[in-house]
């Protein structure tokens, strides 16, 4: 179903349906957008946006809380939700649905802070900051987290001004459906926010519309995609939320079994589907490593897979689709073939569904190993033989979304995280779980430069800055050459 202009429809180009990976069973059947109804929805938006823009602050901000009241009055049936559709452990659905709830705390602040309105005296003038609205924003969202993050950039929009045309990932147009109609009960106007529903296609012909600004979590494949197609439209606000080959170095950490914990964390929650998860364990050499390996291996070998609604609470739950369970097994037989040592071999553990046990592959000392995000719970380990190394293995990669130092001494950390090249770069804690008291984004091919998180409020709105006088007078002195009269 497509929500236009305060509409829900229930027609489009074609149905499709969303699965529960757990089960294969269809728990969402619905129609995608079609070209008039992508058109349809971007007017509407543009046609509710001065309306909305002109209604204040304080006025938009009271049906934003209005809609936190609501998403936290049903908490439980959101995090039922997600977990059906993306199959993540209810435990760790919960963690979504809270952050969906927190955000608004946030995003007002990060309003206010970076995009208030300053006013200072200045030799011509009074010298004024205000910030203004973009308009029409195109919002997708991944399938990973179906709520949290959409709702990371819908959040800061709306409040900065901007009206929305909201396409959620064709895996988890449930997620996205509920997100929507809960605005629609938060009172939210007509036209300022709108759902169109479908998969590449539909994100195709909405880029190609005349919004003013895309706001993208994905990957990074889809990211460059979409770059390619806004090229030539400078004045489109761009702002890309894309994937991480994510390094996490243990070295010299007294307490071995945190680290392990850590790093269980950082590779293997939400099956290796976070964007911040942790894709290569780089080991320097130090007395304890093997033994850190070792307890790693044995732990690992040790989480628990299975539905979300297992008793008792499986540790991670399926992947998506059998499609990416396949491409990951297909990923683990190819970094094998290039000269990986398997130490946990990641095993498909129910036919035709896409439950997969987590994986561990030495590629200490492997050759041209692809630059590829895999996502999902396969972790790669190289050894170093000393911190230096350990930093170049760090940095290999085009992508910059987050790393981890695990080290008892803060000397350590300091030197190895000041050479890495990541947006976020955490000490004695997990690559995944972000604060979202920060700004949240990557470098290299993870980001554009438009942090989310914290910072959302920048990319929602543009500054305009005015020098004012409010008295016109002639100066005493004119400029030579110029006489009035
Ligand atoms: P995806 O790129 O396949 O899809 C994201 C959205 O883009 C979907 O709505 C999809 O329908 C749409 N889309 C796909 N192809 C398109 C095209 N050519 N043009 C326009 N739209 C298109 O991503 P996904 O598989 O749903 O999510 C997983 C990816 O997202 C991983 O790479 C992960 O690292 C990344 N991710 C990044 C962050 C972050 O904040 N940096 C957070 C979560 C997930």
């Amino acid at each position: 179903m497509q929500y236009i202009n305060g509409l829900w429809i229930e027609k489009g180009s074609h149905s499709f349906a969303s699965l529960n990976p757990a089960t294969g069973e269809t728990i969402w059947q619905g129609w995608a957008a079609d070209a008039s109804q992508i058109a349809d929805a971007v007017a509407a938006a543009r046609a509710a946006f001065p309306a909305w823009a002109a209604l204040g602050y304080e006025a938009r901000l009271a049906i934003i809380e209005k809609f936190k009241a609501l998403v936290d009055a049903s908490r439980e049936e959101l995090a039922v939700t997600i977990a059906r559709e993306t199959g993540k452990a209810l435990w760790d659905a919960q963690s979504e649905a809270a952050a969906v709830v927190a955000k608004l705390t946030y995003a007002n602040e990060a309003y206010i802070e970076r995009t208030g309105t300053r006013s200072r005296t200045s030799p011509v003038g009074n010298a004024v900051l205000r910030h203004r609205p973009h308009g029409v924003m195109a919002v997708y969202g991944p399938y990973n987290f179906p709520a949290h993050l959409p709702n990371g950039h819908i959040i800061p929009a709306l409040l900065a001004g901007n009206t929305i045309v909201f396409k959620p990932s064709e895996q988890t147009p449930l997620g996205g459906e509920w997100m929507v109609r809960k605005w629609e009960a938060a009172g939210l106007p007509a036209g300022v926010l709108n759902l169109v529903q479908g998969e590449r296609d539909t994100g195709i012909a909405l880029a190609a519309a005349p919004i003013d600004g895309i706001l993208f979590t994905g990957s990074s494949a889809t990211g460059k995609a979409l770059h390619k197609q806004l090229a030539g439209r400078p004045e489109i606000m761009l702002a890309l939320e894309m994937g991480g080959n994510n390094p996490l170095i243990v070295y010299r950490v007294s307490n071995i079994s945190a680290a392990v914990h850590e790093t269980l964390l950082s590779a293997f929650v939400g099956s290796g589907q976070r964007c911040t998860c942790a894709r290569r364990l780089i080991v320097p050499a130090w007395d304890k490593a093997d033994a850190f390996i070792d307890l790693l291996v044995s732990s690992a070998g040790k989480l628990t897979v299975g539905p979300y609604d297992e008793t008792p609470a499986p540790f991670m739950g399926p992947l998506i689709s059998v499609k990416e369970a396949d491409r990951l097994l297909a990923a683990q037989e190819k970094l094998e073939k290039l000269g990986g040592k398997v130490l946990l071999r990641m095993k498909q553990l129910r036919p035709n569904l896409p439950f997969l046990s987590p994986g561990i592959i030495d590629m200490t000392g492997v050759q041209d190993v692809p630059d590829e995000e895999y996502f999902g719970p396969l972790l790669q380990l190289y050894r170093a033989k000393d911190e230096a190394e350990a930093i170049t293995l760090a940095n290999h990669t085009s992508y910059g979304l987050s790393a981890s130092v695990l080290c008892d001494d803060q000397a350590v950390f300091q030197r190895v995280s000041q050479h890495l090249r990541a947006g976020l770069v955490n000490w004695n804690r997990q690559t995944t779980g972000a604060s979202g008291a920060g700004p949240f984004g990557g470098i290299g091919v993870s980001g554009n430069h438009r942090p989310a998180g914290y910072y959302s409020a920048d990319y929602c709105a543009y500054p305009v800055a005015s020098v004012e006088n409010d008295n016109l007078q002639l100066p005493e002195k004119l400029p030579p050459g110029m006489t009035i009269g």
